[in-house]
Order: structure tokens, then sequence, then C-alpha cells
């Protein structure tokens, strides 16, 4: 065991801030990086030493091992804590760490380099009576043997990247005459998004629910689960909200697939904070999708149903402590929903979009947790993930929590890029999402570019009521005709309201 004094986040945005605050409250030092286009970031403030690492382009800033690593040796650092994306999932940087004499806080090199890869994921839990996509089980070579494999499967199947992730490296197949186009393209893909080329088939499954399984093992074997998270609200194959727990799954089931994920677990001898994702169908049929081998974007609704902190676990099993409790000590306490605020418009197809955060208030109040990484007045930039930050939720029940979720999206404001936060309102108000019947299909089926022109909520109208008061009221005290401007102002408000709520 050896206490962690002084901890490098390999990471920017919420994220690295998210990391650095459980640290201090630990008692430990932090130190962040960041690139030239980060040097305003609040997580070079918060940490109590920041290092300029690179210019703006993460290849020559985030993604550079050997520099961070010396940056961590030069500041007498003991561990290092990658967060999400960037670094977390490679398991040469996980081992140049160690080599160096430093902390990894996540799991093995091995861990990682065997569930980083999907199909050798598959491999590995084969033997451990986890129910999969039926699919191949190897990289595809022949094409003409991968055809027989995709009929006998049945169109429509999904050709994916076996190194993939961020919901990138996919590819449907309807039917047989598109099957060569859309092999070239995903090898194609893979090859240039991953540097791995190796494809495979798996089925694709009509309509599932994604729901996930969070575990955490300690360093001497122990594993347990803290319950699912439902992810299926996604667009591009990727998430927007989130909730825990599944207001789908059965008490029989959440446990069957608690123990299959830390199975899924035990295959690789994991330590550390981990996510097995499952697909699930109408008939609550679970199928291993794959494992993510490091914190994940929507920790933070496991950390609001089951009152840990996830960041804090992952230090104490870094320092090679035993978990503090066991599965019998854990329970789902209320319900949490995340939606993620992405620059991007939803209304051309979520396209990312960049510019300068000209308003930016996030809503408070009591159940309330914004995890972001952005400041009123900040540029969103170009290089990196387009989220500006998460809001959480957390209430006694479901409905109150979609409820609260519905208010804070209201008092959010946000202006001077497009955003998910409209989006995400609709999503809270329909139907299909409120009686949770939605599936991964739920933004293809309900979604359409005119579903945020709808009537103003009444509190909207109110605030529009009242903005047009106290302007009326402006004008009159100053005696002056009414400007051209005036329809523009508050059509300016308009705007702003049908965009974010
Ligand atoms: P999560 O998997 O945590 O639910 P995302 O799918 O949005 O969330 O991925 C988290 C972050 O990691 C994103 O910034 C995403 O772009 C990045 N990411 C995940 N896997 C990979 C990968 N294999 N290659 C590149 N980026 C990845
Ligand atoms: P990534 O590494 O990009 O996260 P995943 O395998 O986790 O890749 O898949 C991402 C998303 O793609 C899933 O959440 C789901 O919506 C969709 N998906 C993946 N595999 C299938 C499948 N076999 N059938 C239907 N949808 C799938
Ligand atoms: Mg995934």
């Amino acid at each position: 065991m050896s206490k962690i004094k002084k901890l490098l986040i390999a990471n920017r945005g919420e994220i690295s801030l998210r990391i650095i605050r459980s640290a201090h409250e630990m008692g430990i030092q932090t130190v962040a990086v960041f690139s030239e286009a980060d040097r305003l970031a609040p997580h070079v403030r918060l940490a109590n030493e920041a290092v300029c690492i690179g210019p703006a382009p993460a290849s020559l800033s985030y993604l550079m091992m050997d520099r961070i690593i010396q940056v961590a040796l030069e500041l007498g650092v003991d561990a290092i804590h990658p967060g999400y994306g960037f670094l977390s999932e490679n398991a040469l940087f996980a081992q140049k760490t160690i080599d160096a004499g430093l902390l990894f806080v996540g799991p093995s090199p091995s861990a990682i380099a065997t569930m980083g890869d999907k199909l050798r994921a598959k491999q590995a839990v084969s033997g451990y009576g986890i129910p999969l996509v039926p699919g191949t089980d190897e990289p595809i070579r022949d094409i003409e043997k991968a055809k027989q494999v995709a009929l006998s499967i049945g169109y429509p199947i999904l050709i994916k990247a076996s190194a993939g992730g961020g919901g990138k490296g996919m590819r449907i197949v309807e039917h047989a005459g598109e099957f060569d186009a859309q092999m070239k393209r995903a090898v194609s893909e893979a090859e240039s998004a991953f540097g791995d080329p190796a494809v495979f088939i798996e089925k694709y499954i009509s309509s599932p629910k994604h729901i996930e399984i969070q575990i955490l093992g300690d360093q001497h074997g122990q594993i347990v689960h803290l319950f699912e998270r439902e992810c299926s609200i996604q667009r591009r194959h990727q998430k927007v909200v989130e909730e825990a727990p599944s207001a789908t799954l059965t008490e029989t089931v959440r446990q069957k697939m608690g123990e299959a994920a830390v199975n899924v677990a035990k295959a690789c001898n994991y330590y550390g904070a981990g996510t097995v994702e499952f697909i699930v169908d109408k008939e609550l049929n679970f199928y291993f999708l794959e494992m993510n081998t490091r914190l994940q974007v929507e920790h933070p609704v496991t950390e609001l149903i089951t009152g840990l902190d996830l960041v804090k676990e992952q230090i104490r099993i870094a320092e090679g402590q035993a978990l503090s409790f066991t599965q019998n000590d854990l329970q789902i306490q209320g319900h949490a929903i995340e939606i993620r605020v992405y620059a991007e418009d939803p209304q051309n197809n979520f396209l990312p979009d960049t510019g300068t955060l000209t308003r930016y208030r996030p809503p408070l109040g009591p159940g309330i947790r914004v995890d972001d990484g952005f400041e009123e007045g900040m540029d969103i930039p170009v290089y990196y993930d387009p989220m500006i930050g998460k809001l959480i939720v957390y209430d006694v029940s479901r409905e109150k929590a979609i409820r609260r979720t519905i208010r804070a999206i209201d008092e959010f404001q946000l202006s001077g890029v497009k955003n998910t936060l409209a989006f995400c309102r609709f999503v809270m108000t329909h139907p299909e999402f409120t009686s949770a019947s939605f599936t991964t299909k739920f933004v293809e089926d309900h979604f359409h570019p005119t579903s945020l022109n709808q009537e103003l909520s009444e509190t909207e109208k109110l605030a529009v009521a009242a903005f047009i008061g106290t302007w009326l009221d402006e004008q009159r005290t100053a005696a002056l005709p009414l400007p051209a401007s005036a329809g523009n102002k508050s059509k300016s408000l308009w705007k702003n309201r049908t965009k974010h709520g």
C-alpha cells in the first residue's frame, strides 16, 4: 500500500475538474496539464500546479505519453489519473506510467489491452456463461466467408471496428447487396480512426436498450457491481441522456446482469472502476457488448443513487486499499438523471458547433449537480469533444427527477453556441421517455428538427411577458418612440427560450 500525495490528471475539461475536486477532498495535491488552447480553462486554475504540454491538437498535447510522464516525474507526482477519452484506455500509457515508478489510477495494462479490443474481450469472457450478441469471433479476413456468416445470422447486421469507441466505427448493413461497399468503408474507417483495420460482424439487434453495469474491484480480488445505468437515448451511437436505475429492469434481471458484469471483470482479473455494457431486448434478454476500462462520462448518476464517490474509490484502489464495503452493503436510493450539454445543433443532425459562451449560467437549487469545464465568456475549442458539461439531477423517484430536470433545463442560461438543452427537454417531456419504453432508436423514431419549435410553456410565457413588460417600462421612462430593434429584442429572447427550453 502506498498513499498518493500528489496526483497528475492527464485530461482536460469537466472530468479533470471532477477528479481534482475529489483529490483535494482526500488531501491530495494535484497537477493539471493543458494545451495552448486551454490556457484559460478552469482545470488549470483549480489544480495546485499546472503545466502546458503542447499545442492545441490532442496528438501534440493530451496524447503525448512521454511528455506527460516526464512532467509527472519532474514535479514529484506519485500517480496519474487518465480520466476518460484521450489516454484512458491506452494500455501502453498505463504500462509506461508503471515503468516510470508511478501508480496508474485504473486497471492493469493487460486488462485494458484485453477489454479495449472488442473481439479479444468476447474471447476472454467466453467460458463465463455471458450471453453474447451472435456474430463472428475473429477479425474478418475473407469477405466471402463473412457474407456467409452474415446470411446465417440474418440481416440487418452490424460491421464493427474491434478497436472502436465513442460510437465510432460502426456500419449497419441492411441486406447482402450492401455488404461489400459497407465492409470497405468500415475497414478504412477503422484504420484511420483507430489505427487498426480489424472489423467483425454482429447481429444488429433492432430497437434494443443500452443498459450498463458499473463495477468496482480492488487489487485483492474483491469485485462488486453498483447497479445499472440506462443509456438508450443516443445520437450517432453515443449517449446524450442517462439515468439510474433503469425503470425497465426487474429485480431478478438486475441481479443477473450484475452477476454477469462481475464475471466479465473476473475474466480479466479486473481492478479499478469499470463499466460492462449490455444491449437488452424487449424480453429483457441481455447481451454483452463491451467493457470500458475507465471512469465513464455518466458515472455521476451511479454516485447519486449509491452515495459513493467513484473517483475516491478509484484512488483508494490504486493505492492498494481493499474495498470498504461488500455487495450486500450496496443499495439503490432514489433516482438520478444526467443530460449531456453538447455544443451541437440538434436541428442540424447534431453537428458540432463552436463559438463563445456569451451567456453561461447553470441552474442551482435542490438536487442539482453540474459537472462542467467552461465559464461564461470562454470559447468552445474545435479541437476536442464538444461537450460543455453535464447536468445531473437527483430526486426520490423517477417522476420527480424528470420534473426537476425540466425545471433545471428551464433555468439554464446558455447562449453563443447551439446546444443540446432544448433537445434534452424534448426527451424529458416525451411520453415514450416518461413511460420508460424508449430504445436506442428514440432519436430516429421520434425526433425531428421541427420537434423543438413547440409552443412555449406557461413559465416561458410568463418570462417573456415579464421581459417585455420591463422593456416597455424602460422605453416609457426614456420617453422615446419604439425603436426598430424592439421586435428584435423580444424576438431574440423568444429564440433564446425556444432554443434553450
Ligand atoms: P462513455 O463511453 O463514457 O459513456 P462516450 O462514448 O461519450 O462516453 O466516450 C467518452 C469519451 O471517450 C468521449 O470523449 C469519446 O470521444 C472518447 N472515446 C471513447 N472511446 C474512444 C476510442 N476508442 N477512441 C477515441 N475516443 C474514444
Ligand atoms: P462503442 O465502443 O463505440 O461505445 P458499443 O459496442 O458500446 O461501441 O456500441 C455503441 C452503441 O451502438 C450501443 O449503445 C448501441 O446503441 C449500438 N449498438 C452496438 N452494437 C449493437 C448491436 N449489435 N445491435 C444494435 N445496436 C448496437
Ligand atoms: Mg460502448
